[in-house]
């Protein structure tokens, strides 16, 4: 039997087939444009660890339900699965699950309602993924099907770190509070800190450092999350790709009045051209550090600032930790930036964190430590598996959960 992810973003479908019990991948897939009228979707599909051909093709999709057939028919042809009915469940990644939902959940027409009236918190991502969880459930009807939430692992955070200071009405009126995201990310990466050094999660002080494209952090103590970075939505915080992050709110009160940007134009400037392309022109880390390892000032800026962002934010969460045990660095950024991993930690040194330049520049498959002999803390690079870990706690679910006739 085997448990099928699936992660569908506003114009794109990732796929993972794991096999049980051990879950090891069997098959994972991205297609990526759908929808796009001007071009074709592209596809990359590959086979588990023991056959690593990869397919490549252009289709075109007009939507999920296309990309969701155009999986199935993938996964048929290749025989990874022949039908539906190999499959134990189907677990669907769900971006925002408000304060409803503090784990996964098997997917019944009221928890689908309660994702829809959740959709106003998440207006691009929680539509993608309800289009995947309901061609799903048409494709396979027979199948369990569970929703796994990137907000709930963030649902411990208490009262003090999760309002804002704004009145008190629109928490209750209009759900405005702090709820994170990446959080399936944060759980993964601490969980597997734990094993990695040998102590028992509920012992440890976290740090966690998710860095790609989104960024975020999280100050996780015994296990139990107690603040974020990312908010009401996943602007805020660490300076991202093409986001912002934390900025005076006043700042939009001055543009508005100033240049005339309206309320949509305000949120394409904060969500797509701010964060390091705004700083420097490009978002993507790699062509940032070659920039200026080549001299460029701007690259170099953006650098910077990213990294004093994150040193911030590391400072800020030992202090609401009472000290750090371990500090992990994930997601494309924290796993392949050797540079990124010394800039943030520059300096720390007095508290405790220190970066040994050997190990942190060697780079290994699995989690590894970066910390010099001396260092206090554990500095961990680890490598994220979100859709493994959606894989475990769907599983969890089904055999924890009895099925009622419209849970299949
Ligand atoms: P997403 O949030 O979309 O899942 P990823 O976690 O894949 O994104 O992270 C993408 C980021 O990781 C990009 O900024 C990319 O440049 C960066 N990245 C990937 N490899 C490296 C590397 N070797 N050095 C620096 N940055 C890297």
């Amino acid at each position: 039997m085997k448990i099928l992810v699936i992660n569908s973003g506003s114009s794109s479908l990732k796929f993972k087939l794991f096999v049980l019990p051990e879950l090891s991948v069997s098959a994972s897939g991205l297609i990526e444009e759908i929808g796009d009228e001007r071009s074709p979707a592209r596809l990359r599909y590959q086979t588990g660890p023991g056959d690593t051909r990869t397919i490549s093709k252009t289709l075109h999709l007009t939507e999920h339900r296309q990309a969701i057939s155009a999986m199935t028919e993938l996964l048929r042809e290749s025989g990874t699965m022949n039908n539906v009915e190999d499959l134990a469940a189907i677990g669907h990644r769900v971006v925002h699950g408000g304060e409803d939902f503090h784990e996964p959940v098997l997917l019944d027409a009221k928890i689908i309602h309660t994702i829809e009236e959740l959709v106003p918190l998440a207006p691009l991502h929680n539509p993608a993924n309800l289009a995947g969880i309901r061609v799903s459930r048409e494709l396979a009807p027979d199948t369990p099907q569970v929703a796994v939430f990137d907000t709930a692992f963030h649902q411990t955070i208490p009262e003090h770190a999760y309002l804002y200071a704004l009145p008190r009405k629109l928490y209750k009126n209009n759900k405005v509070r702090r709820y994170g995201f990446h959080g399936t990310s944060h759980g993964y990466v601490a969980g597997q800190a734990a094993q990695y050094l040998g102590r028992p999660l509920k012992e440890l002080r976290v740090i966690s450092l998710h860095l790609g494209n989104g960024a975020s952090a999280a100050a996780i103590h015994n296990g139990k999350c107690i603040d974020t970075s990312m908010g009401l939505t996943p602007l805020e915080g660490l300076i991202m790709g093409t986001r912002s992050g934390d900025l005076d709110p006043a700042i939009l009160f001055y543009l508005s009045r100033e240049t005339g940007l309206d309320m949509d134009g305000l949120d394409r400037m904060l969500n797509k051209q701010s964060g390091l392309k705004g700083i420097c022109g490009e978002n993507d880390m790699r062509q940032i550090t070659e920039s200026a390892a080549r001299g460029d000032n701007r690259a170099k800026l953006a650098l910077t600032m990213f990294c004093y962002r994150l040193k911030k934010y590391i400072g800020s969460y030992m202090a609401a930790l009472g000290g750090v045990d371990c500090l992990i660095f994930t997601g494309g950024i924290g796993e392949n930036s050797s540079l990124v991993r010394k800039m943030s930690c520059e300096g720390l040194q007095p508290f405790g964190i220190t970066v040994d330049p050997i190990r942190n520049d060697q780079h290994h498959q699995n989690t590894y430590a970066i910390q010099a002999g001396e260092s206090n803390t554990k500095i961990l690079v680890i490598p994220t598996n979100e859709e493994l870990e959606i894989a475990r706690q769907t599983l969890q679910v089904i055999t924890t959960t009895p099925l009622q006739p419209d849970q299949m």
